[in-house]
C-alpha cells in the first residue's frame, strides 16, 4: 500500500527496514530469549531521529507526521516486537504528552534528550488494583510547601527499569475518581523513587515491565504537567495516540508472520510438492494478508486523522482492536503453516505468537476498545 505514503514516508520506510534487517534481526532472537535490552539499538534509533519521529527538530525531533511514525513501529517490530514497544512506548507515553501539555519550560528540559534518545522515558498509570479501572489509583500528591509529595506504586511499567523521565499519574483530590487525578514528571535519582519488582512474561521479553516505588518521593511544584486535576483526560487523549503505535506494532507482528509463512511454505515440500501448492496453505496465507491489510488502512486512518489534527480517538481503538487480534491470528497460522517446527525456537513463529498476545492487552484491553468505539457509535 506504498501509494498512499509520500516519498519522504517511503524513504524513511527504507530506511528504517534497512536497518531493522541489518541490525535488529540478526540478534532479535537471542535477544528475546535472554531478556536482553537493546541498549546499542536503541542509541543507534536515536541517532537515526527514531525515538522522537513526529515531534519538532527544535526538540530534536525527526519534525515527521504521524504516519511516519506508524511505518516506523512498523518495520522495526517487523523483527522485534520488544524494540518496537519500547520505542513505540518511549514516543507516544513520555515524549507526547510533555510535547502536548508540557509548559514551554519542561518542553525545552526534556523534551531534547528524549528525542534524541540519550534518555528513555515512560508512562505510569497502572496499579496493582487499577488497571483498566484506572480511576481507582490509589498514589496520592500532596502539595507541601513547594514540593510535591508522592506516595504510590505503579506495575507493569514499559521501560520501567531504564526510563530517567516518567509521567506518573497520581491524585490530588482522593475524593474524586478521575476528574481528582494529575500527571507529573519524576526523573530517575529522585530520593524516594524506585523501581520496584520486575515481571517474568510471556513474551516482548527485551523490555523491562517493572513496579515503580514512589514513597515520599518529593519533586518540585512545577513538575506537575497539565492542569491540576485534569491527568485522567492526559492520560486518555496520551493512551489514544499509543494505541495507533500498539496497531503499529501488532502490523509488524502480523507481516513478520506472513512474510516468513511464504517463504518457508515454498520451500517446505510434502507429498513432492512444495506445501504452498496447496488450496488449504494458500487460503490461509489469503486470509492472514486480507487481515493485515485491513489492519494497515485502518491504523493508516488514525494516524492521517491525528496528523491532520481531527478526532481519533475511536479509530485509534478500531485499529488497536483490529491490528493486535490480526497480529495474533496471522502468528498463529505461521505457526501451522509451519507444522512441527513452527511450534519450536529454530523458527521465529512461536515468538511471534507470544509477541502478539499482549497488542491485546496494554494501552487498553481490546474489551476496553470495544467500549471505547461503541461508546461513540452511541453518543
Ligand atoms: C507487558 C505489559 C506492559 C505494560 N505497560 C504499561 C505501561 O507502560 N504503563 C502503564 O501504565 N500500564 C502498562 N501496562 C498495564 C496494562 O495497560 C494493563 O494491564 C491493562 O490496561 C489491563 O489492566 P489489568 O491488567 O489490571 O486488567 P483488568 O483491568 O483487571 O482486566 C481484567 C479483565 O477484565 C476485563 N475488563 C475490565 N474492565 C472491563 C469492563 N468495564 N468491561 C468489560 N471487560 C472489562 C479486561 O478487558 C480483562 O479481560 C502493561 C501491562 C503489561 C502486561
Amino acid at each position: 500500500m506504498d501509494y498512499l505514503l509520500t516519498e519522504e514516508q517511503k524513504m524513511l520506510k527504507e530506511m528504517v527496514a534497512k536497518f531493522a534487517k541489518e541490525e535488529i534481526a540478526p540478534v532479535a532472537r537471542e535477544f528475546e530469549e535472554k531478556g536482553i535490552f537493546p541498549q546499542e539499538i536503541v542509541k543507534k534509533l536515536g541517532n537515526l531521529g527514531l525515538m522522537g519521529v513526529a515531534y519538532p527538530p527544535e526538540y530534536n525531533g525527526a519534525g515527521m507526521d504521524n504516519i511516519s511514525y506508524m511505518i516506523a513501529i512498523e518495520e522495526i517490530s517487523r523483527y522485534c516486537a520488544s524494540t518496537g514497544v519500547i520505542v513505540s512506548a518511549h514516543s507516544s507515553l513520555a515524549v507526547d504528552p510533555i510535547y502536548r501539555f508540557g509548559t514551554e519550560e519542561q518542553k525545552k528540559k526534556y523534551l531534547p534528550a528524549l528525542c534524541s534518545g540519550e534518555r528513555i522515558g515512560c508512562f505510569a498509570l497502572t496499579e496493582p488494583s487499577s488497571g483498566s479501572d484506572a480511576g481507582s489509583a490509589r498514589t496520592t500528591a500532596k502539595l507541601i510547601g513547594d514540593k510535591w509529595v508522592i506516595n504510590g506504586t505503579k506495575h507493569f511499567i514499559t521501560n520501567g527499569e531504564e526510563a530517567e523521565v516518567c509521567v506518573i499519574f497520581a491524585h490530588t483530590d482522593p475524593s474524586q475518581k478521575t476528574k481528582g487525578i494529575s500527571a507529573f514528571i519524576v526523573e530517575k535519582g529522585t530520593e524516594g523513587f524506585r523501581v520496584g519488582k520486575h515481571e517474568k512474561k510471556l513474551g516482548i521479553n527485551c523490555t523491562s515491565t517493572t513496579e515503580l516505588i514512589l514513597e515520599d518521593c518529593a519533586i518540585p511544584k512545577e513538575n506537575i504537567l497539565g492542569d491540576l486535576n485534569k491527568g485522567f483526560k492526559i492520560a486518555m487523549v496520551t493512551l489514544d495516540g499509543g494505541r495507533l503505535g500498539i496497531a503499529s506494532q501488532a502490523l509488524g507482528i502480523a507481516r513478520a508472520a506472513i512474510e516468513d509463512s511464504i517463504k518457508f511454505s515454498k520451500e517446505r515440500e510434502q507429498f513432492d510438492q512444495p506445501i504452498c501448492q496447496f488450496q488449504a496453505i494458500q487460503w490461509m496465507l489469503a486470509n492472514m494478508n486480507t487481515e493485515y491489510e485491513a489492519s494497515w488502512l485502518l491504523t493508516y486512518r488514525g494516524s492521517l486523522l491525528k496528523d491532520k489534527g481531527l478526532p481519533y480517538s475511536k479509530e485509534a481503538a478500531m485499529a488497536k482492536l483490529k491490528a493486535s487480534e490480526t497480529a495474533s491470528f496471522c502468528a498463529d497460522r505461521a505457526i501451522q503453516i509451519h507444522g512441527g517446527y513452527g511450534y519450536t525456537k529454530e523458527f521465529d513463529a512461536e515468538r511471534y505468537l507470544r509477541d502478539a498476545k499482549i497488542t491485546e492487552i496494554y494501552e487498553g484491553t481490546n474489551e476496553i476498545m470495544r467500549i471505547v468505539i461503541s461508546a461513540a457509535m452511541l453518543k
